[in-house]
């Protein structure tokens, strides 16, 4: 039987990138998607080195053609697609009075909405296909609370309504549907936030390291290996779960 054809959004870097490499390692055919292709094409390309098979995509999540077209060319390419895991999301952070309607719905469109519509799409060939599915949501942490992230703490727990419900109206054909909840992880996007708060990274990483369990921050590796899991037969009755991986209990 042909290996399974996985689909991850915002493929370009950081958690994306290491959950595309991890997939492509546990037996899995890749499409790495992204807004800018040198990125995604830079993924792939990482995985057929290895002797994987990963083709890259344009797909910009807060555009409903876009969604359609990076599951229609999946299908093209390798006839089928079993897992898909929506990675892409930003941060528009700012305190809940500064706050522009443009920085909620810009958050809100990327990670709620698009996460929606792309599983949408997906599952519609997971149920014609007849044998099951993944569908895998990177949620967050903050999405308990976070000062400063209204709109991306809302979407990230938008997520988790969202994977539940999912979960109820999929299982029924073994679609499974879940959250991973990450804590810090050493990305360009924490970077970037410590830039715009205009403090130092290692001051940040530091205090993370104090306030965690496991003496360390995480790495996209550490995300990685939980979607390998999630998407593995390993894990077919777990569904409607958020696996927190944060390195400390939440
Ligand atoms: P990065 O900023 O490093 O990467 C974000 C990825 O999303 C890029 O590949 C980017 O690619 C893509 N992306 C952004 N907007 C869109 C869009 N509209 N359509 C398609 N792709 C898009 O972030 P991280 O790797 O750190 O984060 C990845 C996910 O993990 C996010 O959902 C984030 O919220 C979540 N997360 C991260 C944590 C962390 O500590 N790093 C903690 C908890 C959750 P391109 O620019 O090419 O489109």
């Amino acid at each position: 039987m042909d290996s399974k054809v996985a689909l991850v959004t915002g493929a370009s870097r950081g958690l994306g990138r290491a959950i595309a490499l991890a997939l492509a390692n546990t037996d899995h055919r890749v499409v790495a998607a992204a807004r800018t292709i040198e990125g995604a094409e830079d993924t792939a390309r990482s995985i057929r080195e290895a002797g994987g098979d990963a083709i890259a995509i344009v797909c910009d999540v807060r555009d409903g053609e876009s969604i359609t077209a990076v599951v229609d060319a999946t299908i093209a390419q390798y006839g089928r697609l079993d897992v898909l895991v929506n990675n892409a999301g930003i941060t528009r952070d700012a305190g809940m009075h500064r706050m522009t309607d443009d920085d909620w719905d810009t958050v809100i469109e990327t990670t709620l909405t698009g996460g929606f519509r792309l599983s949408r799409a997906a599952q519609r060939h997971m149920v014609s296909q007849g044998e099951g599915g993944r569908i895998i949501f990177i949620g967050s942490i903050a999405s308990e609370g976070s000062r400063g992230q209204v709109n991306y703490a809302a979407a990230k727990a938008g997520l988790i309504g969202l994977a539940k419900s999912m979960a109820l109206e999929l299982g029924r054909y073994d679609i499974t549907v879940n959250v991973i909840s990450p804590g810090h992880i050493e990305t360009e996007m924490t970077r970037g936030v410590a830039d715009r708060l205009g403090v130092d990274y290692e001051d940040i990483r530091k205090k993370r390291i104090e306030t965690n369990a496991v003496t360390r921050v995480g790495t996209p590796e550490d995300i990685g290996a939980a979607a390998a899991y999630l998407a593995s037969d390993a894990a077919g009755y777990v569904t409607g779960s958020v696996l927190v991986v944060a390195g400390k209990p939440v």
